[in-house]
């Protein structure tokens, strides 16, 4: 979350030759960043004249060692009026800090290995990742090449021997001198696809990244902070290439999608090799031809909507026809039709079609619904069954049950529940992944849907001697037009999660809030709460957190995946605010014109 802070300026110091080191205070008690990210310091004013303004981004140099709201950062003396205010600024000076910002960090899956190619300060960042990495015992390997011009000018080196002395996974490369391609390759060469970080001055960075790039490294595997690489000399060259000869043209000739273009009458005028693959028709049948040739088995009525989006409207059609190939074989397509222009007079020139074959994907979806009517089914009836023999055993219809057999036979009750509850949750989720329920709206009294829902609960609390509290009680009452199924379900799991992750005498609290353009829903706790570092992972599949296991070792983890699927149904956002230890509260946020419902 990006905040706003003031803070003191509590030490500075040169750490290495014009380097200098500055830490601030902060007026929070837990300064939350990811290692990697960077923070603005916004001075009061300027000794000195700057013209870059007051404000200056610097990466967050911390370590496991510094207090919790404390952050360092560290720049090269370089004349600037803004560097020079803040090293004679005196120490208790209080300055802005906003942040933290940037996506420059490590993966979340630590099997991913590193690479760190640093010039000068640009340590910074790479200190802070390498130090939390360590104190975490990570099992990340990383190589960290740290260049300097000359060995009075590097920073923090002392302290990064220490965490290579305590971290067996990192391997750490001092170099007095420039960043070659021998000297990074000979020392990388046992890394398994890593993700290249290049941090330091933009000349360094952007001559490193290119070198990368000319070595075929993946873009998408080269992290920067505020350098782009794609706009080096090789890849001006690359964009040029394509653009200035007829690579352009052999990139469409070859693209393996169906690419056609149309005149305003449908007569085919260019075809590319994807077309022929998916027709199965060569380019010469298919010129002069109109996509008659491959199509035709839509109604009427498609095909009049197509023509009236793209001659009429002049819009761009969407849809999933039904085709068929030369040998006969039907397909399915998923297609876009764009009306193009003459730029001089902006008369309808033509139309591009853009065809993707989706057959595959229309089998697996028919497996799947296949599967989930034959599931529900076959595995609900012997759950059911099981859970009527042992109810039946239970009264002592067979005769008395002894104490020991009962406990046993509750604990089968138990785990057949657990089971029923999993395959429940599991096809409910299939079925709306296969986008197979649809939303359906009407007017929803929220006051009376609280109640119903914390009737429904009222058992649950009970068995857990939790409260159940409708505020909306005390407000007025709140309408809103959705589906009230998909609502009381995404409520009843939100209210369950809060009862099952409370202790004996907490209150869970149902509150909602208007806004002008929404209706903000909430379920409150003060139970056990999220840890941080796994507040982003728990709307995914089967994801449980680790206080979570330990608390009520049953769960699906599939609740909220649920949830948030059937939120994105009912066109709403769910989101949630919460602190280990101290509770959470869950917001469902519907916007009062849903525009497209699914
Ligand atoms: P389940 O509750 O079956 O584990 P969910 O998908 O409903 O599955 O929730 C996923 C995880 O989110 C839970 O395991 C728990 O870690 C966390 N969680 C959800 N709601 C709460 C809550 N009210 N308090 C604390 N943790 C919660």
């Amino acid at each position: 979350m990006e905040k706003v802070f003031s803070a003191t300026i509590v030490d500075r110091k040169e750490v290495a030759k014009d380097a200098y080191e500055a830490v601030f205070e902060l007026d929070c008690e837990n300064f939350d960043f990811t290692p990697g990210q960077y923070i603005w310091v916004v001075l009061p004013e300027l000794k000195y004249p700057d013209d870059r303004g007051n404000r200056r981004a610097f990466s967050i140099v911390s370590s496991s060692k510094d207090k919790k709201n404390q952050i360092r950062c560290v720049f090269r003396k370089s004349g600037s009026g803004f560097k020079q205010t803040l090293i004679e600024m005196p120490i208790g000076s209080a300055v802005r800090i906003d942040g933290p910002f940037g996506f420059c960090t490590l993966p979340q899956e630590e099997a991913v290995p590193a690479v760190f190619l640093v010039g000068g300060v640009g340590i910074a960042s790479v200190f802070t990742m390498v130090s939390y990495a360590t104190m975490h015992k990570s099992s990340r390997q990383m190589i960290l090449i740290y260049a300097n011009s000359n060995p009075e000018r590097t920073v923090y080196l002392d302290e990064l021997k220490d965490l290579q002395r305590e971290n067996k996974n990192l391997i750490l490369v001092p170099h007095v001198g420039d960043l070659t391609p021998e000297l990074i390759f000979n020392n990388t060469r046992g890394m398994v696809n890593p993700i290249w970080y290049i941090f330091g001055p933009e000349a360094m960075v952007l001559g490193v990244g290119e070198m990368l790039a000319r070595n075929n490294i993946q873009l998408d595997k080269i992290e920067t902070e505020e350098f782009r690489i794609v706009n080096t000399t090789f890849y001006k060259e690359n964009r040029e290439a394509i653009k200035t000869s007829d690579n352009f043209k052999k990139a469409l000739d070859n693209a393996f999608n169906h690419i056609i273009v149309t005149d305003p009458e449908g007569v085919i005028v260019y075809a590319n090799h994807g077309a022929e693959i998916i027709t199965g028709y060569s380019i010469k049948e298919m010129l002069g031809n109109t996509p008659r040739l491959w199509g035709g088995l839509m109604t009427a009525d498609f095909y009049s909507s197509l023509w009236k989006t793209i001659k009429k409207d002049l819009k761009v059609f969407e849809g999933e026809f039904m085709n068929r190939k030369k040998s006969g074989v039907i397909y399915f397509a998923r297609s876009k039709i764009s009306p193009f222009f003459n730029p001089k007079n902006n008369n309808l020139i033509g139309f591009v079609g853009a065809e993707e074959d989706i057959t595959k994907e229309k089998e697996m979806e028919k497996l799947r619904t296949d599967f989930l009517s034959l599931a529900s089914h076959q595995l609900r009836t012997p759950l059911s069954g099981t859970k009527w023999l042992i109810e039946t055993l239970n009264q002592n219809i067979l005769g008395p049950v002894t104490k020991k057999q009962k406990e046993y036979l509750d604990q089968i009750y138990q785990i057949n529940e657990r089971m029923i509850k999993l395959v429940f949750d599991m096809l409910n989720v299939l079925s709306l992944e296969s986008s197979g329920a649809a939303a359906r709206k009407e007017e929803v009294s929220m006051l009376r849907l609280y109640d119903e829902v914390t009737l429904m609960m009222e058992p649950a609390a009970k068995s857990k001697e939790v409260t159940l509290r409708n505020a909306l009680r005390d407000h007025k009452e709140i309408t809103i037009d959705t589906d009230i199924q998909m609502l009381r379900n995404i409520l009843e799991c939100f209210v369950s999660n809060a009862i099952n992750y409370s202790s004996s005498g907490q209150e869970v609290v149902l509150d909602a809030e208007e806004e002008e353009a929404a209706s903000i829903f909430s379920v409150r706790d003060s139970g056990i709460g999220i840890p941080r570092e796994e507040q982003k992972l728990i709307f995914g599949r089967f994801y449980r957190a680790s206080n979570a296991k330990m608390f009520k070792p049953e769960g699906t983890g599939l609740g909220l995946y649920i949830a948030s699927m059937l939120t994105e149904k009912i066109g709403g956002e769910v989101s949630f605010e919460s602190e280990e230890g101290k509770g959470s509260t869950f917001y469902l946020r519907i916007p009062k014109t849903v525009e497209k419902i699914a």
